[in-house]
């Protein structure tokens, strides 16, 4: 049986009732190829899923630490085992390239599967608070993280390991089962996982996979204690609303328009590459891609004819052994019909396009890589995001220019500075309204797992990796203890005069004296 099929397998075990659902065909967008089916959820049966992922939760929460930390390295054994079972179908159902497969979704995934079952117990421990209040001397003060129960993961096309699957491992390391819904569009290596959960033994339904379109995700959240949602901000805004009518924590990671800018001290071909490989990687569908540059005025024309050599010399077609091409297909078709009205409104507006430009003609669903100049904001390349292999490049008289253009956005997701001069690249990234800022480098910052990240403005609410990214998946409970506590404490009942003139002294004497004001 093929990894492909198994997959189709896998949708059954899973548990969806057979000829309840409608089917979705999966494609391989590199070949057009149908290559499986799986079940269209009804709202009933993912209510269902959910339902079991609630009986299986105590049972997992009480394992503890130790036990599920085993689970995820016993996955991430699976995982490396299989590799080149869950490389072929993540490439063939997203028709990305392998080396993208291999490094930033599988690499990923295994160094998150090992991060998490080794930080969780920290990020998650007991935190003793001391007070400060008078009133509480000698009781304890006990902050505690529980989980939430069952937590909903929905999850976009774009990077079906890392930002699906990837959200589900600290979710599940605080103590939750979790059911994720991967996008229809690349369902089928979120179902292996879930397979591999239960070939390694993991306790049943810790994990549970909903396929469908967009109404599985909307059943999911009507059922489940709390959201994580990676996806587009029109979608996010749909499923904060949601969640805020069940009064449901939600995490959202959304859209970008991630800025790079170029200043004039900086080592030029160094952000020339950084350029070209984070705006074309997995053709441009990353949600930290860099989707505009802004280069100051002297080192415009080198940055730009470097990055127009670079683009030129990359090879582009359907991915197949290792080192064949640098850019694969588009995932989803609509994708490829928003990047090229883009490029034709950037076109209409008089930029220039000077390398690329075009969609191919198929078999399969391509869109050349593309740099672009001439551009302003009064064109959607450089305000909408546009999740493409596009790379459009304005000239800036200084710092100052491009800081106020960068921050000329709705969005805030990630951005980069190239500047030799670090103090004066750090002072720039610092005045840019992102998540997250990299000097001299691009997207690299998202391997920091101690670090959280999230986006600012309409990139989203929350954030993933660090402690946030777990203590999100978590209800907090505050205790108060009192060991030796008398049998009547100051203060309580009857009322006396004298004890109400006692407060109102200590109050007078603490906070009475009137505040020297600063000259
Ligand atoms: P979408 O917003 O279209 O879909 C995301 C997920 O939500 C899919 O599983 C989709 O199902 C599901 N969905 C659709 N409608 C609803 C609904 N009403 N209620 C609940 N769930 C629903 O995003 P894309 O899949 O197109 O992904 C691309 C977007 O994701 C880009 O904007 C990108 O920037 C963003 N992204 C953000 C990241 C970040 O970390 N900030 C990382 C990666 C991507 P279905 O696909 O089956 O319709």
């Amino acid at each position: 049986m093929s990894a492909l099929e198994q997959s189709d397998t896998a949708v059954r075990s899973n548990g969806a009732a057979q000829g309840q659902a409608g089917r979705i065909e999966v494609h391989n967008p590199a070949t057009g190829e149908v290559i499986g089916h799986v079940d269209d959820m009804t709202a009933g049966q993912v209510e269902a899923l959910v339902e079991r992922a609630r009986r299986a939760q105590p049972e997992w929460e009480a394992i503890g630490f130790d036990g599920r930390g085993e689970v995820m390295r016993e996955l991430r054994y699976w995982v490396v085992q299989n590799r080149e079972r869950v490389l072929d179908v993540l490439v063939k159902e997203n028709g990305k390239t392998r080396e993208d497969a291999l490094l930033a979704e599988m690499f990923y995934v295994c160094d998150a599967l090992g991060f998490w079952a080794k930080h969780a117990r920290k990020y998650l421990a007991d935190e003793r608070i001391k007070t400060h209040s008078p009133l509480l001397m000698g009781k304890r003060v006990v902050l505690r993280h529980r989980p939430h129960g069952v937590v909903g993961v929905i999850g976009p096309w774009n990077y079906p390991l890392t930002n699906s699957f990837g959200d589900c491992i600290p979710a599940l390391m605080a103590g939750n089962s979790v059911v994720l819904k991967p996008s229809e569009v690349t369902p089928l290596t979120n179902l292996m996982l879930g397979e591999a959960m239960r070939e390694i033994g993991a306790p049943p339904d810790a994990l549970l996979v909903a396929t469908g379109a967009g109404q599985a995700g909307a059943a999911l959240i009507e059922h489940v204690d709390m959201v994580h949602f990676t996806g587009s901000t029109a979608t996010g805004r749909k499923v904060a609303v949601e969640a805020a009518r069940r009064l449901i924590p939600v995490s959202l990671e959304l859209g970008g328009k991630d800025p790079m800018i170029v200043l004039r001290e900086a080592d030029v071909e160094r952000a020339a590459n950084m350029a070209v490989q984070w705006s074309m990687s997995n053709s441009g569908q990353i949600c930290i891609a860099v989707e505009r540059v802004y280069v100051e005025e002297p080192v415009y024309d080198e940055f730009v004819q470097k990055v127009v050599e670079k683009t030129r010399a990359l090879r582009q077609g359907p991915p197949g052994t290792p080192g064949g091409v640098d850019v694969g297909a588009m995932t989803n078709a609509p994708q490829v019909e928003i990047v090229r009205s883009h490029v034709q409104d950037a076109l209409d507006k008089g930029a220039e396009v000077l390398v690329g430009g075009k969609a191919s003609q198929g078999p399969g669903q391509f869109f050349e890589p593309t740099v672009l100049t001439g551009v302003d904001h009064t064109m959607k390349i450089m305000t909408e995001e546009t999740f493409g292999p596009t790379l459009p490049i304005m000239k800036v008289r200084d710092a100052d220019e491009a800081v106020r253009l960068a921050n000329e956005s709705r969005y805030g997701l990630n951005s980069s500075v190239f500047s030799k001069d670090i103090a004066k690249g750090e002072h720039v990234a610092r005045q840019l309204h992102a998540g997250n800022a990299c000097v001299n480098d691009a997207l690299m910052n998202y391997l920091a797992l101690e670090a959280p990240f999230g986006g600012s403005r309409e990139s989203g609410l929350g954030a993933r990796h660090g402690a946030p990214g777990i203590r999100k998946y978590c209800a907090t409970q505050t205790l108060l203890i009192t060991r030796f506590g008398p049998k009547k404490e100051f203060g309580m009942y009857p009322n006396k005069a004298w004890q109400a003139k006692a407060f109102e002294r200590v109050m007078v004497a603490m906070w009475g004296r009137k505040p020297k004001r600063r000259k």
